[in-house]
């Protein structure tokens, strides 16, 4: 498995917001500037079917009018949305919003997929969807993809909960949350990953959605379960 680090930060720094690509057509949100952002990497939008959507706060989904009408204009059309039920309303209302006139026509034309499921496969992973715990903005999900021989977690925006604990109990990776330097009631904190690195030392734990205060503090913690990546940065797993 392959993953691209399109964004680590959050929103208020100079790092794109966090979102993973797997393998080149997976996505894992798609914050504002996502489809810019691709192209900066040389990467192609275009290429992406498969789009999973943690929550609805915007730094994690306002890309998708970007992605929806250049969809409309590839010759691959091929969407794939997996999130939460209110999400085809909330796609189609912001798709509306940001191009009035094409907006229906653009949907007729890719089509969109909607899969709410807990359990799904894309392509030859299995894929789990985790109720995790973001403070007021519910539903929100963290995923596991799993093949026979690994298992990756995406935690999503969460602070620590029951289900983000047994994410960390059964990955070998984990890409989580870790906002803030002392956690709270909507992110985690280095404190929280620290406890979970004590509790769960078999997952290598990818920390994002980083304020740039707490990337300053993790760049001084040494230990090669915890791994802090750039931009940009690929991360294979086998
Ligand atoms: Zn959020
Ligand atoms: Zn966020």
């Amino acid at each position: 498995m392959k993953i691209r680090i399109v964004g680590s930060g959050s929103m208020w720094t100079a790092f794109n917001s966090a979102s993973y690509l797997i393998d080149d057509d997976i996505l894992i949100d798609m914050p504002n500037g996502t489809c810019k952002n691709l192209f900066k990497m040389n990467l192609d939008s275009r290429n992406i079917n498969h789009v999973l959507l943690t929550h609805f706060h915007g730094d994690h989904y306002f890309d998708i009018p970007f992605y929806f009408l250049l969809k409309s204009k590839a010759s691959n059309k091929e969407v794939n949305i997996y999130c939460s039920k209110e999400g085809k309303r909330k796609n189609k209302l912001l798709l509306k919003l940001a191009f009035p006139n094409p907006a229906q026509e653009i949907l007729a034309t890719i089509k969109p997929i909607y899969n709410f499921q807990y359990r799904f496969t894309i392509k030859d992973y299995v894929v789990t969807k985790y109720l995790v715990n973001h403070g007021r903005m519910k539903p929100a999900y963290g995923y596991i993809f799993a093949t026979e021989s690994i298992k990756v977690g995406f935690t999503g925006d969460t602070t620590i909960c029951k289900n983000v604990e047994y994410m960390a109990s059964i990955c070998d990776y984990l890409f989580c949350d870790c906002t803030l330097i002392k956690g709270n009631k909507k992110h985690m904190g280095i404190d929280m990953i620290a406890s979970l690195n004590e509790k769960y030392s078999n997952c290598k734990l990818v920390v994002s959605h980083l304020d740039d205060s707490t990337r300053e503090e993790l760049l001084k913690i040494k230990n090669d379960n915890i791994i802090i990546p750039n931009d940009g940065v690929e991360i294979i797993v086998s």
